[in-house]
This record gives structure tokens, C-alpha cells and sequence, in this order.
């Protein structure tokens, strides 16, 4: 059992394809087979390295791991010409002299006549006399490869099951190699190259998305012609946004890496993907990990119609992924985001300390910059904070703590010895400890909303930074 994942590199790894890839692999991770890359290079002009390392990147991260090297396409170009070649030589293909004029006056006709557009088939039978007069003349021409209007195709699909498609509905035949000179052959297109390369690379099972369901009947056919042995098809549905629609660029955020600087987890991320078309066998959980998903894996629980993207499931996975990480690993996510800001934690065991205050209320990693913020710089001070810090009593309230720290300075550690501070700092002025314990958080965090008071109060202490806030706010 053998399956590949077949992008082109001429735009990050897109969601659509790192869904794909998963359930590529999740299948082979079931039926204990291999999960092979071919990277689709040919289009010259939109190809770009930087793209290819984006894809590996992603679906590494992704934890989506393959077999053998990735075999790129454009190294196997000779194959795709041997194989036009043969259907040259066997008559399955010929040399189609069409010019883009001729062709462009051929579809207005048709559009005229209310034709849906296709390739009429004129150059399929010239004679030898014919093609030779247009050889010496020096007109390029491009391979055509038959497909009889009466065949009808059809495969067993592991999504969608018996699947008929007719000739007469591909279009005509089909461009398998672009414009050259005529006793040249061209550069080989899409559905060509795919059949050699998944021929070659001996791909069992072919699992794509459902836009690709007419060329699967074109390339059946050119598996026929080939003599080859045609893989077992299974085309899955497709992402689509709020309207309905193909998720596309237009919808924002579509690719691997601009999930993950958003501060998605490749785990939440992956879970969902797979909830994106698959569904939970009764008795399992929707939170698991691809190996989990894995073992359990099938075509049979994939539905036929496309699937909605769901921002609030994403969201709501990527806290759970995210409050049930231990705090060390928590830490090093964090770590990196803290480091771009500068940021430097005093001790790993203070930065454990700041992970756990504040990881459950993180949806997403990015979140820990901003919920980390007032343990590193000075919190802006909020409308809610100002408010208290300007009402009856606060200024009285944060002197008599400071006070009391003055005598009993706290170290951070004891927390009984923060609440008792705060119980002697309210009574010996005669105020309510609530009025003095807002007060404090205003100071120490600019705002009266946040993480637990006495905790934040002590991480800013251990790093000498409450005394100093508490000061400034008299
Ligand atoms: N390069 C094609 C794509 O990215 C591959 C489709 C296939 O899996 O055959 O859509």
C-alpha cells in the first residue's frame, strides 16, 4: 500500500493540501503502508524552492512524516516524453497544428451556438501528406492524446462508490504535451506526468481532492493506452468557507505557516483537519492525536459532501491542546514568542510559574504575549484600573501595604505571608481588604481584570518589579 501527496510548489502549504496529506497518511498509517511526496515543479515560471521547503516545513509540523526522498517531477520530464512518445508511435496520440487564433474561433462559434467549449477533434485524422506539408511549413504543434466521445469510464471510489464519467464530457481530446516544433515533443502536461510518476513511484491508492475527479477519468484513460495498472481512486471533499464556497485566499487565512504564527498548535490543528470531513467513530472522543486517529482510520466514515470551515472549533481545540500541555512544554512554545520580544524569563522555574498562572485562559499561543505582558514590561494602565486607582481610599490603601512591605519584605514565595500582609496593610487603616486588593491590581497589572492576584503578585515580587508599581501608583 502505497500513497503520495503531490503539491506544486507555487504557494505555501494550503489547508486543502495538508488535509489531504493527512488523510493520506492517516489511511497508510492504518493499512501499515508507505506515505510518499512528489513535488509537481513542471509550471517553470510559478515554481519556487522557497515554496517546496514551506510545504516540507508545514507538514513536518504537522507531524505528517514520509517515506523515501521526495521525487520532483521535473527530474522525471524524460519519462513523460517516452511515454507521449508511445502513444505517438502506437497512434493513441498525434500532432494537433491548431493555432491559439484557430482555437479561440473555434469556442466563440461554439459559445455562439450555446456549446459548452470543446476541442472538436479536426486534426485527429490528417493524412501523412498533410502532416508532412505543415511540418515543412514550420507550424509547432501541440500532442493530443484521443478520448472517444463514446467511452465511458468508470472506477470504484473509496468516498463516493461507482463513479461513470463519459467521454463526451472531457472536453474533447486532451493536450498531453504543450506547443513545440513539430518534430519536437513538448513540455508534458499535468495529467501525463501524473500517470508516469504514480506508475513509476507505484502508487497503490491515489487520494485527492474532489476537484480532480474529471482529470481521474482522464487519466484512467491514459493508463489503458500506457498498459499500466490503474491505482484504486478515493476523492475526498472539499474545505469550504462561511457561503458555502471553496475556501480560498480570499477567505483570509488559508495556509499552514499563517496558522501556526497565529499561534495555532500543530496539534489542534491536525486534530481538526481530520474532523473536517471525517467523523468520530460513537464512544470516541473529537480531541485525539493523528496516531490515535490513525488507528481507527477509514474511508468509510468520510462524508461525500464538502465540509465548513469552523473557526470557533478550531479555537475551541486549540485551548484544550493548550490547557492540557504540561507546563514545561507550554514554556518552550511560549519561550521563542517571548524571545522575539525581547523578553527574558528570570528562571525556568519562574517562567513555569508564569505558564501556569496564565495558561488557562490562552486560546491561542499568541495570547501568552499579551497575558505575559505586565511580567515583563510595564502594563499599560486601563480605563478600569485608572477608575480604581483614582477612586476614595486607594492611594491610603496601597501606602499602608507599602508600609508593611517595608518592614516584612516578601520574597514571592508564601503566599499565606502575602494574605496576611494584605489583611494587617486594610485593617490598620480601617478599610476593606477587597478595596485594597483591587487597588493592588490595578497597580500591578493596569487593569482589575486578569489571572490570580496574589500569584501575579508574587512572580512580580521574585523579580523585584511590585514595589516599584505599587510606588509609582501613590
Ligand atoms: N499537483 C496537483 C495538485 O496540487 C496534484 C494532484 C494530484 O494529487 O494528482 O493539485
Amino acid at each position: 500500500m502505497r500513497v503520495r501527496l503531490a503539491p506544486s510548489p507555487t504557494g505555501k502549504l494550503h489547508i486543502g493540501t495538508a488535509r489531504t496529506a493527512l488523510f493520506n497518511w492517516l489511511f497508510a498509517f492504518h493499512e501499515k503502508g508507505q506515505f510518499l511526496l512528489r513535488i509537481e515543479d513542471t509550471d517553470k515560471e510559478r515554481s519556487k524552492t522557497e515554496f517546496t521547503t514551506n510545504i516540507l516545513e508545514g507538514l513536518e509540523w504537522l507531524g505528517i512524516n514520509w517515506t523515501e526522498s521526495p521525487v520532483l517531477q521535473s527530474s522525471q520530464i524524460q519519462k513523460h516524453k517516452d511515454a507521449i512518445q508511445l502513444l505517438l508511435d502506437r497512434g493513441l496520440a498525434y500532432r494537433c497544428y491548431a493555432t491559439e487564433e484557430e482555437l479561440e474561433e473555434m469556442r466563440s462559434q461554439q459559445k455562439a451556438k450555446g456549446e459548452a467549449p470543446r476541442y472538436d477533434n479536426r486534426y485527429r485524422d490528417l493524412s501523412a501528406e498533410e502532416q508532412s506539408k505543415f511540418h515543412q511549413e514550420g507550424k509547432t504543434a501541440v500532442v493530443r492524446f484521443r478520448i472517444d466521445d463514446l467511452s465511458v469510464i468508470s472506477w470504484n471510489d473509496l468516498i463516493r462508490g461507482q463513479i461513470n464519467w463519459h467521454g463526451e464530457d472531457l472536453g474533447g481530446d486532451m493536450v498531453i504535451a504543450r506547443r513545440a516544433p513539430a518534430d519536437e515533443i513538448g513540455d508534458p502536461l499535468y495529467n501525463l506526468a501524473v500517470v508516469v510518476d504514480d506508475s513509476s513511484m507505484e502508487i497503490s491508492h491515489v487520494i485527492r481532492g474532489e476537484d480532480h475527479i474529471a482529470n481521474t477519468a482522464k487519466q484512467i484513460l491514459l493508463y489503458k493506452a500506457l498498459g499500466l495498472s490503474i491505482p484504486i481512486f478515493a476523492h475526498t471533499p472539499l474545505i469550504l468557507n462561511q457561503e458555502g464556497k471553496k475556501l480560498s485566499k480570499r477567505d483570509g487565512v488559508t495556509s499552514i505557516s499563517e496558522f501556526k504564527s497565529m499561534g495555532y498548535t500543530s496539534e489542534a490543528l491536525a486534530n481538526y483537519m481530520t474532523l473536517l470531513g471525517w467523523s468520530v467513530p460513537e464512544g470516541m472522543e473529537e480531541r485525539f492525536t493523528i496516531q490515535e486517529v490513525g488507528s481507527v482510520f477509514g474511508f468509510d466514515r468520510v462524508n461525500k459532501a464538502g465540509a465548513k470551515f469552523d473557526w470557533d472549533k478550531l479555537n475551541w481545540l486549540n485551548s484544550q491542546v493548550i490547557h492540557n500541555l504540561p507546563p514545561q512544554s507550554l514554556l518552550e512554545r511560549l519561550l521563542p514568542l517571548w524571545e522575539k520580544k525581547g523578553w527574558k524569563i528570570s528562571s525556568n522555574e519562574w517562567g513555569l510559574d508564569l505558564v501556569s498562572l496564565i495558561g488557562p485562559s490562552l486560546t491561542l499561543l499568541n495570547d501568552g504575549i499579551d497575558q505575559a505582558f505586565p511580567f515583563f514590561e510595564t502594563p499599560p494602565l486601563l480605563e478600569d484600573g485608572k477608575n480604581q486607582l483614582q477612586s476614595e481610599n486607594s492611594s491610603k490603601a496601597l501606602e499602608s501595604l507599602s508600609k508593611q512591605l517595608e518592614v516584612n519584605p516578601w520574597d514571592g514565595y508564601n503566599t499565606e505571608f502575602a494574605k496576611d500582609i494584605l489583611k494587617t496593610a486594610a485593617e490598620s487603616i480601617d478599610i476593606k481588604k477587597g478595596v485594597l486588593m483591587k487597588s493592588l491590581r490595578a497597580s500591578l497589572l493596569g487593569t482589575l481584570n486578569g489571572p490570580d492576584l496574589i500569584t501575579s503578585w508574587g512572580l512580580l515580587a521574585r523579580i523585584g518589579k511590585d514595589r516599584e508599581r505599587l510606588l509609582s501608583n501613590i
